[in-house]
């Protein structure tokens, strides 16, 4: 049988760029990563693909998922609902695949009580200021100025719970807060 793969929480700010670093991890084979795919009610954003980015649902397709017990967390962020799919992420730890959760810190919580002394890593990325977030928030395009702005004032309740994960790192340079993930990575993989 398969050793057991680890599971590695990434939070962090919306706009710091945990789906850049991520996908830059991706790349690494001999990581062995599997991105764990959420559900979510929000809408898709310009280039997002169902099923790749997120399996998007509407309200009453998510509700039923939460009653049926199929996810191993979920939350609701700036007025959506967002979930990881249980069944799935337990699939890919049992065949020894490490599983990335890419959410926000509500789940993050809900993950560190569940999964407590089990094969687990957490890592918050942060921003190297607040002006920095916003640029890259601004940036990205992707939201209205007003969910932009409800982005900003959750970032600041999310960036005072960054003690509790494992790792803090700062992504400043792309490449170096990459480099710095996958070597915690690779040194809890042994
Ligand atoms: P998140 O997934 O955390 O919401 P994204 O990965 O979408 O953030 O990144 C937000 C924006 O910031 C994107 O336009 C991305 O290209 C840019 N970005 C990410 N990391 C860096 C970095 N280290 N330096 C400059 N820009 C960055
Ligand atoms: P976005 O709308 O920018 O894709 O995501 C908004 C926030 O929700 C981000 O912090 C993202 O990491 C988080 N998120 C994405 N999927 C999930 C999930 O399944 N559960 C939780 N708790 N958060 C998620």
């Amino acid at each position: 049988m398969a050793k057991r793969g680890l599971l590695i929480v990434i939070s962090g700010p919306s706009g710091v760029g945990k789906g850049t670093v991520r996908e830059l991890l991706m790349g690494d084979r001999e990581l062995d990563l599997v991105y764990s795919v959420s559900y979510t009610t929000r809408a898709m954003r310009p280039g997002e693909k169902d099923g790749v980015d997120y399996h998007f649902v509407d309200e009453t397709t998510f509700r039923k998922m939460v009653a049926e017990g199929g996810f191993l967390e979920h939350t609701n962020f700036v007025s959506h609902n967002y979930g990881t799919p249980k069944k799935e992420v337990f699939a890919a730890l049992e065949e020894g695949h490490n599983v990335i959760l890419e959410i926000e810190v509500n789940g993050a919580h809900q993950i560190m009580k569940k999964c407590k002394g089990e094969n687990l890593l957490t890592i918050f990325i942060l921003p190297p200021d607040r002006e920095t977030l916003l640029e890259r928030l601004v940036g990205r395009d992707t939201e209205d100025p007003e969910v932009i702005k409800a982005r900003l004032e959750k970032a600041s309740r999310e960036l005072a719970m960054a003690k509790d994960y494992d790792y803090q790192i700062v992504n400043d340079d792309l490449g170096k807060a990459v480099e710095a993930i996958r070597s915690l990575i690779r040194a809890r993989l042994g």
